[in-house]
């Protein structure tokens, strides 16, 4: 009975993170029943059970709850390997002969789930890193060597990082594929030297055959790490086995790491994440809203808030998608419609710290030069349309693009009052949508303003 409800939770979980998720996370899930209200499950590492409790726990209690199974909290414990139902992962699918001990011998860090290759967006800044990132996921044979990623933070080095390994695993789950941040590299150099094991240390870094060190800015000026990296490297790239580092900046320009190794890693093929553009950001923002939407249909945005996230919050991808998540958590929470309003209350902090600070003064000249009027006529008393419709775009461009209120955004256009303001906000929203040359010259303006 208990069973059928977790049959129809992981039908809707299936559903609803994901055919890789599903295989990697929940299918490998022993349900074990609910009692007094907990659902507990077998699971085959502690690892695992955090992974799924932090990643996935809303989920499945919703599911469970949706299916008639009433549970409030989730309890993972570690079961022995052969109480585990099912097949486990992809990989012991593939390959069932390979003990779960082998598996816990490699040195990598965990792959997060949902950094794969299909939720990467792809856009002009970053479709380089892509384009080289996918053709080493395709696992043929080594063409550049390293593949060096570098960027500034939150512009998906790690997310390409672990999409590579995600699809290695996936067409050809023999190959050892090890992704470790180079400060674990360290960690783990630093106590095999302790503990005296550093012939195991060698033999088991020598033995993959993918090799992937994040950030490996980190040991620049650590002298014995870099000196044992720089080995690894070589001893790796001599069996032509892939490896593939990212970084916060160009090999060249990291200081305190050795020529040797600057060099070493020039070899291959070096490629740039870019900041992002107003097009990339607002195609993540349209993604994530999609994927939220496969678990809460409800979900309502009003038009322009994502064009507005867009605009106006920075480069970091990561920061836009909190800026999401907290909206989504406080929409929800209040039952109500995501609109400009709730946006810009909730998100004040966010659109303060990376506001472009495009000022009136520049959207009022910009505007005049664009429409080839005076930029006095813009500030001053003048009604006929040629003049009044300029006026009020430039009035909407600054409600868009800065952080002014109605009443501060009338006093800069001749002291005007805020009604005036906010009926020409309406009207350009309202034209927008009929006039295809008004939306037109809209996105030029703010293009140009934000350049
Ligand atoms: P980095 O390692 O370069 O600092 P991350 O890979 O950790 O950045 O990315 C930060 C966050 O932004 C992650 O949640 C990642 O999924 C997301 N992200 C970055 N770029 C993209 C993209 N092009 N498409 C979808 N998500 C992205
Ligand atoms: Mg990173």
């Amino acid at each position: 009975m208990m069973e059928d409800c977790w049959g129809r939770a992981k039908a809707e979980l299936r559903k609803a993170v994901g055919e890789n998720n599903f295989a990697h996370w929940i299918e490998p899930l022993d349900f074990k029943g609910v009692d007094e209200g907990v659902a507990r499950f077998g699971v085959p590492t502690t690892f695992m059970g955090d992974w799924v409790s932090r990643n996935f726990g809303d989920s499945i209690l919703q599911h469970l709850n949706a299916s008639g199974a009433p549970a409030g909290r989730l309890a993972f414990a570690v079961a022995p390997r052969a109480a585990v139902a099912a097949p486990t992962t992809a990989r012991e699918r593939a390959e069932p002969v390979r003990a779960a001990s082998d598996d816990q011998d490699l040195p990598g860090a965990p792959l997060d789930p949902r950094f794969t290759f299909d939720s990467f967006v792809v856009g002009k800044p970053n479709e380089l890193a892509h384009a080289a990132a996918r053709r080493v996921g395709e696992g043929g044979e080594v063409t550049f060597n390293p593949l060096f990623l570098y960027g500034g933070v939150g512009l998906g080095k790690t997310h390409l990082m672990h999409a590579i390994a995600h699809e290695l695993q996936a067409r050809q789950p023999h190959l050892r594929v090890v992704y470790l941040s180079a400060e674990q590299f360290m960690y783990r150099f630093i106590q095999a030297l302790r503990e005296r094991q550093m012939m195991d240390f060698k033999q088991l870094f020598r033995s993959v055959d993918v090799l992937m060190v994040d950030d490996v800015q980190f040991i620049a000026g650590k002298e014995s790490t870099q000196e044992e990296f720089f080995h690894t490297f070589n001893a790796l790239v001599d069996q032509n086995k892939q490896i593939i580092i990212s970084a916060d900046r160009a090999p060249g320009e990291i200081k305190e790491l050795e020529e040797r190794i600057k060099s070493r890693l020039q070899c291959g093929l070096v490629v740039d994440l870019h900041p992002t553009d107003y097009e990339l950001r607002l195609g993540i923002l349209q993604q994530k809203v999609q994927q939220y939407r496969r678990q809460y249909p409800d979900l309502v945005i009003a038009d322009g808030v994502l064009e507005f996230l867009a605009h106006r919050i920075s480069n970091n991808v990561r920061v836009l998608e909190g800026a999401l998540m907290r909206l989504f958590a406080f929409a929800s929470l209040v039952g109500r419609e995501i609109t400009m309003d709730l946006a810009q209350d909730c998100l004040a902090d966010i659109l303060r710290a990376s506001d472009r600070k495009v000022t009136i003064e520049e959207i009022q000249r910009k505007v005049s030069e664009h429409y080839n009027i005076r930029l006095s006529d813009i500030l001053g008393p003048k009604r006929v349309r040629t003049i009044a419709r300029p006026r009020q775009v430039a009035m909407y461009l600054a409600k868009q693009l800065t952080s002014r209120s109605l009443p501060e955004i009338g006093r800069r256009f001749g002291g005007r009052d805020h009604t005036t303001v906010m009926h020409g906000v309406r009207r350009i929203e309202e034209l927008k949508t009929i006039d295809n040359q008004i939306a037109e010259d809209v996105e030029l303006l703010r293009r140009a303003l934000e350049a």
